[in-house]
């Protein structure tokens, strides 16, 4: 597949919120954030204070999450392996990630076909788009000392023994984030993988963590799917409503649509495949 052959048919709209389980911790800025978009998914809007978790972030987790998986499981999706190839660390602190090297070789990787490649030779876009998750109108209107708190931690240096008293700002578990990732249908052989892998990688966020000190407790979350719709390239040209297709996950868990993909897509699945 070549960058020229690029279509599209249409988008999955995907919409709901993410509810913090246990406290999130509150990073230190985008720019942390954006790099492997790991360490500091929440962090506050400089303007009005509130915490909010930019999609960069949140995608950044979803695709390690998965390239691990993927890694480790290469046969599930017909790999040989999947390399962690490219350093996005420093010499002393590696932080291996894979990325494909071309459009060609993207085109068939179940993790840059979905979350993107910018390779060396050739770059593959991403086919979701995740928007910055702001807190819900519900939560919105809440004073923010009720959102987030300082909680004063104890480090102890492994070498002195000496404690360090610090503290960390965190949004309250209970809180709730709005939102929206957007998947284009390019290539008709793969939405169904490819929307099978992205519910993977929230799967698997879901049993991990968002946000600094996953391992102390922090940051587990989960998604409440609100609106999963899939809408045909045509409504897009005729504002059809018959153009659209809702998915009927209700407020299904992303494992139960999982479970249940081949009834819930069907649908999409007729709508596809009369293109
Ligand atoms: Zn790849």
């Amino acid at each position: 597949m070549m960058e020229k052959d690029r279509k599209f048919y249409g988008k999955f709209i995907i919409k709901g919120k993410i509810r913090a389980e246990t406290g999130l911790k509150i990073g230190a800025g985008r720019n942390v954030a954006e790099i492997g978009g790991v360490d500091s998914p929440v962090i506050r809007d400089p303007i009005s204070g509130y915490p909010y978790i930019p999609g960069s972030s949140l995608k950044g987790k979803l695709r390690s999450l998965f390239e691990l998986h993927v890694h480790t499981h290469p046969k599930e999706f017909n790999l040989e392996s999947l390399g962690f190839n490219r350093n996005i660390g420093t010499e002393q602190n590696k932080i291996l990630i894979h990325v494909c090297e071309t459009y060609e070789q993207a085109s068939k990787c179940p993790v840059c076909r979905v979350f993107g490649a910018s390779g060396d030779e050739s770059n593959f876009p991403s086919r979701i788009i995740v928007r910055d998750a702001h807190l819900t109108e519900k939560w919105k209107s809440k004073p923010l000392e009720l959102i987030t708190e300082a909680k004063p931690e104890v480090s102890i240096d492994r070498i002195t023994s000496k404690t360090n008293l610090r503290h960390f700002e965190r949004v309250v578990a209970g809180a709730e984030f709005d939102f929206e990732i957007i998947y284009n249908v390019e290539e008709l052989s793969q939405w169904k993988d490819d929307i099978k892998n992205l519910l993977t990688a929230m799967a698997l966020l879901e049993d991990s963590y968002l946000g600094g000190s996953g391992s102390r407790g922090y940051g587990k979350v989960k998604f409440v799917f609100d609106t999963f719709e899939f809408r045909s390239a045509d409504y897009y040209r005729t504002g059809n409503e018959r153009e659209k297709v809702s998915i009927p996950v209700g407020e299904k868990p992303v494992v139960d649509i999982l479970k249940d993909f081949d009834g819930l897509f069907s649908g999409v699945k007729g709508k596809l495949e009369g293109m």
